[in-house]
């Protein structure tokens, strides 16, 4: 299958129902080209005679219908032609949620609302990007709704958010979007930091995408796709169907496991359909190292972009002690019979507590919050954006942020988060 080749270029013959699948370990620079047929990764279909380039971190599998040949130049540490893929029930998956499209469509009512579950590393990101990359390349809009507070694709970690999806997915780049997602702070990088809180951050999310999705027709035939974290046991199991209500789920996708595939078949309302699927053999296990690299890379990219590709230029400002409204989310939960008569010892760990600017609040993620009255809605509303704090001045009373924009910030609340991010440049 392989013809050809020079020390650097091979070119790869795939027969139909076929993937290719490298991965680059090494800081080295890998370039793939589609010589003849047709090729998609995860759902976005390559061009033909186009170089597409992949870094460092790089885990791809190019799949092929019909059968093609593929150039690829540069050497990746691992690549390899696989013949079993799960990809026809993927595709017979979204078949099954396309009909539930047209039927929307049709009477003008709701489209799918799907539910992508499993334990970590089964492929869960890798498949919302199929389902959602084969529905807008029918001319479909949904929304793409991101539960991962650690490894999520929208925003940055220690956050759920919602991103309407308009086009495939860039081959180099995955989603972008003209449009700022719907973005909830939470503040952890696992949930299980904060039960409650998640909870909530649920409910708040599950409300505004909803209300979102009613914006507009064509959104709201397309449905959404949930994806979820990996933490199906004890209380994940528990946000799980918090969250399969919360959004009124109508099918909830189970990859790889049939203990959670049987428990929700127990547990979730007649009228939510619930489906085993396979997970692919090319899903490539995530040590905490890597999950920790790529949170840190993805609070880089959020300020600086994508060095080489599309570079960002944050700008530093400084903030006055005095000017700040600064809070957290949460305190350490006291006994019981510490709390004020009729409040619960949890909640603690959904109140609002202004933080008195210091040193400790050096390289923390700040949220800005759209909320207008801190002690009432914070909780029920979104995020605008965030900062970083890059340095603390006692003496000056002054703390200097990292921001995306050149403006002074608006006079908001600022909600801390637990992730840092350590800026170098
Ligand atoms: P998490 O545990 O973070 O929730 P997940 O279940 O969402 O993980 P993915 O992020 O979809 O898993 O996949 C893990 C990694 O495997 C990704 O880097 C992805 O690009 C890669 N991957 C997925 N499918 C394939 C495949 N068929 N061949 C090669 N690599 C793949």
């Amino acid at each position: 299958t392989e013809t050809g080749n020079s020390k650097e270029s091979k070119d790869y013959n795939l027969e139909k129902d076929c993937e290719l699948r490298f991965e680059i370990e090494s800081k080295s620079q890998i370039k793939v080209e589609l010589k003849s047929g047709f090729a998609e990764l995860y759902g976005t279909e390559l061009v033909k005679s186009k170089k597409y380039t992949f870094y460092q971190g790089a885990k791809v599998a190019i799949f092929t219908y019909q059968g093609c040949v593929i150039n690829i130049s540069g050497s990746p540490d691992v690549c390899y032609i696989a013949r079993e893929t799960p990809m026809i029930q993927y595709l017979n998956t979204h078949s099954a949620i396309e009909q539930m499209r047209v039927n929307a469509e049709e009477r003008e009512t709701c489209g799918p609302k799907v539910m992508i579950v499993g334990p970590t590393d089964v492929g869960k990101s890798t498949l919302c990007k199929i389902l959602l990359n084969y529905a807008v390349r029918l001319g479909h809009r949904p929304i793409l709704s991101d539960l991962d507070v650690g490894q999520g694709n929208i925003s940055i970690p220690g956050t759920i958010a919602s991103l309407l999806i308009e086009r495939p997915a860039s081959i180099e780049e995955g989603f972008f979007s003209q449009l700022a997602p719907l973005v909830i702070h939470y503040g952890h990088k696992t949930p299980d930091f904060n039960n409650e809180l998640y909870k909530i951050c649920i409910s708040t999310l599950a409300d505004i995408t909803l209300e979102r999705l009613n914006e507009d027709k064509r959104t709201l035939s397309s449905g959404i796709i949930i994806n979820t974290c990996g933490w199906v046991k004890g209380q994940g199991y528990q946000h799980l169907l918090h969250a399969a209500k919360e959004f009124k789920v109508d099918v909830i996708l189970v990859l790889d496991q049939e203990r959670l595939y049987n428990e929700l078949l127990r547990d979730v309302d007649a009228g939510c359909k619930v489906v085993f699927l396979p997970k692919s053999g090319g899903v490539v296990e995530r040590s905490q190292q890597t999950r920790a690299e790529s949170r840190d890379q993805r609070i880089r990219e959020y300020f600086y972009g994508v060095p080489l590709r599309s570079p960002l230029y944050p700008h530093s400002i400084d903030i006055k002690f005095s000017d700040l409204k600064l809070y957290k989310i949460g305190a350490p939960v006291l006994p019981d019979s510490c709390m004020p008569l009729g409040m619960k010892a949890t909640d603690n760990m959904t109140k609002l507590w202004p933080i008195q600017p210091g040193p400790s609040l050096i390289h923390h993620v700040l949220a800005l919050s759209f909320a207008e009255n801190p002690e009432q809605d914070v909780l029920k509303k979104n995020v605008i954006g965030f900062v970083c704090v890059t340095n603390v001045d006692v003496e000056r009373q002054t703390i200097t942020v990292l921001s995306p924009q050149p403006r002074p910030l608006p006079n908001v609340v600022l909600l801390l988060s637990e992730l840092q991010f350590i800026d170098s440049h």
